[in-house]
């Protein structure tokens, strides 16, 4: 299939390589150099413009940081929605709000467009391996249909109901595990602190109640699981100020819902301080330095 891939970044180059890998033919486009001579070195046709991009292929993917970006890419004079055939599919794998996923698929739609909202979860690991979860937000029928081209980049593609949907399971699973890794490195740090070996405390915690995806595999505390951050000074994997964008995307959600996220407020406090401290850029597990470093002052 001829696809048309927008936003080469940390998860989008990886998923598109998946796609190549694949047998699928990638025009793709990024405001970054770099990112677009890599995947044409792995077989891709850089494009000038989201417009240029969405000619004359199949299917549109967009993987951009957030609802402003891909407003853009979709609505500029040299955006995709200037150069896509009526009936071809826009997917969008960003994490945004639902109810921007919402808007946008009633411009497509204006234009012939389906626009289907598929965030991810997985990581930039599980980019790479091509084992990504997909929420996607559209007709049971769209979702169907999009399977086998998913699947190149992804194992589980759920179907979450119609449009936004899918950024409502992303969302909210997003809330919760912003809360979960605040909650690890909180028992982490109390133990190391009262003087358990930390491998000893998360082989207990991994073993017993408090067993999370932030215990087992990406502990915040460094040393205990070799592949995660914690394990090469915070680099790489999620950053946190992309951890707070998807809590306030959680906060403005449960606002218009009129529900309260009390943890989740919290949490967002935690990984706000880490990024008005110069940590925004470090994986979010870096969380733990804020419990580490004030421990280390008394
Ligand atoms: P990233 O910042 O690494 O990549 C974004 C890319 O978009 C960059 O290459 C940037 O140059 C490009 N871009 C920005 N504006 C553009 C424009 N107008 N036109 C073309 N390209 C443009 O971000 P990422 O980590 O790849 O994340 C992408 C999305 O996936 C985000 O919404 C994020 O929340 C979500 N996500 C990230 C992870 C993760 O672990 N990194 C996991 C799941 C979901």
């Amino acid at each position: 299939m001829k696809i048309a891939f927008i936003g080469l970044g940390n998860m989008g180059a990886p998923m598109a390589r998946n796609l190549l890998k694949n047998g699928h033919g990638l025009n793709v486009f990024d405001l970054s150099r770099d990112a677009v001579q890599s995947l044409v070195d792995a077989g891709a046709t850089a494009s000038a413009s989201p417009k240029a991009a969405a000619a004359e292929v199949e299917l549109v993917i967009t993987m951009l940081p957030a609802a402003a970006h891909v407003r853009s890419v979709l609505t500029a004079d040299d955006g995709v929605l200037a150069g896509i055939a009526r009936g071809v599919t826009i997917v969008d794998s960003s994490t945004i709000d639902p109810a921007s996923a919402q808007a946008f698929a009633k411009l497509a739609a204006e234009r012939g467009n389906p626009f289907v909202d598929a965030p991810v979860s997985g990581g930039t690991g599980g980019a790479a391996a091509g084992t990504l979860t997909f929420m996607v937000g559209a007709s049971a029928a769209a979702c169907e249909q999009l399977k086998p081209v998913l699947s190149a980049m992804g194992k589980n593609i759920v179907h979450c109901g119609d449009t936004g949907m899918g950024q409502v399971a992303k969302l909210c699973n997003n809330l919760l595990l912003g809360i979960t890794m605040a909650g690890v490195a909180e028992a982490m740090s109390l133990g190391a602190a009262l003087g358990i070996d930390p491998k000893v405390l998360a082989g207990i915690v991994n073993t017993s109640t408090g067993r999370c995806w932030s215990s087992d595999t990406y502990n915040p505390f460094p040393g205990i699981i070799e592949t995660a951050p914690s394990s090469r000074g915070y680099t790489g994997g999620f950053g946190t100020d992309l951890m707070l964008k998807d809590l306030g995307l959680a906060a403005d959600a449960a606002k218009s819902a009129k529900q309260p996220i009390y943890l989740g407020a919290l949490a967002q406090q935690l990984y706000q301080t880490m990024s008005q401290h110069g940590g925004g850029g470090l994986d979010f597990s870096a969380v733990i330095k804020l419990y580490r470093d004030e421990g280390a002052k008394r």
